[in-house]
Parts: structure tokens; C-alpha cells; sequence
């Protein structure tokens, strides 16, 4: 498969077509639920290469969905960038604290994403994404 995918959990609609459109221009695809029980549903289904997540949903807290996929065997080691509005003092260390690899704050900006994206997507010589993770 050429095509980069993305699954992007996030309930907000202008967030999600910016962000589809921003890593569009870079060759991205965007697979996007619209929620966090739709997003755990697609996590079961199959593994994306990388996950964006929106922390303040309206089901499911993104923290607990981030700290799920950590104890899942196949997912343990999804790349998992938060995405939140929260910018409070503590804020990052909590994100990363609960699982996430790394955090953007909205407004969501170009540039500060695709690197974000370019940094995390997993390169060719990484294991593929669907790929169980080895048995301990
Ligand atoms: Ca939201």
C-alpha cells in the first residue's frame, strides 16, 4: 500500500477538515471518527501506522482512550499524538504521562503538524503497521 494513513479521533468538523486537508498536501490519508467509541471500534479493526487524538471528546475522554491502547498488545506501540486545546501548566506532562507520544495545542497550525506527523509516521524499516506486537 503507498498511501500514508492517519486515523484521526476527533468530534469537532473544522478540525477535521483542516487537518485532512494539511496532510493531504503531503501525500497523508485521513481516516477520521467522528468519536471515541467510533475510534476504539476502528483501533480493534485494524492498526493504523499513526493515531491523532483530540483529548476533549464527547464520549470517551482521549486520556482514557490513549491509556487503553497501551494495554492493548496489538496497539502498545501505536504512535499516538494528542491534540487539544488544553494548554494548562501540567497539561503536556499528564498527556504524555498517560501514554501519548507527543501533543499539539489548537489552534492547529501547518507546519507545527506536519512535523509532528513526519516525525512519528513510522519510516520504511519499521515494522509494518499491521503487525501484532511480538509476544513478550
Ligand atoms: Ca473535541
Amino acid at each position: 500500500m503507498s498511501e500514508r494513513t492517519v486515523l484521526y479521533i476527533e468530534d469537532n468538523f473544522h478540525n477535521r477538515r483542516l487537518v485532512r486537508k494539511i496532510l493531504a498536501s503531503r501525500g497523508y490519508t485521513v481516516v477520521e471518527a467522528e468519536s471515541g467509541s467510533q475510534g476504539m471500534d476502528m483501533l480493534r479493526a485494524g492498526r493504523p501506522p499513526l493515531l491523532l487524538l483530540d483529548i476533549g471528546l464527547p464520549d470517551v475522554d482521549g486520556l482514557e482512550i490513549v491509556r487503553w491502547v497501551r494495554s492493548e498488545a496489538a496497539l502498545r506501540n501505536l504512535p499516538v499524538i494528542a491534540i487539544t486545546a488544553s494548554a494548562m501548566r501540567g497539561d503536556r506532562e499528564r498527556f504524555l504521562e498517560a501514554g501519548c507520544d507527543d501533543y499539539l495545542s489548537k489552534p492547529i497550525h501547518a507546519v507545527e503538524l506536519l512535523q509532528l506527523v513526519d516525525r512519528y509516521y513510522p519510516q520504511a524499516g519499521d515494522p509494518p503497521a499491521n503487525d501484532p506486537a511480538p509476544a513478550p
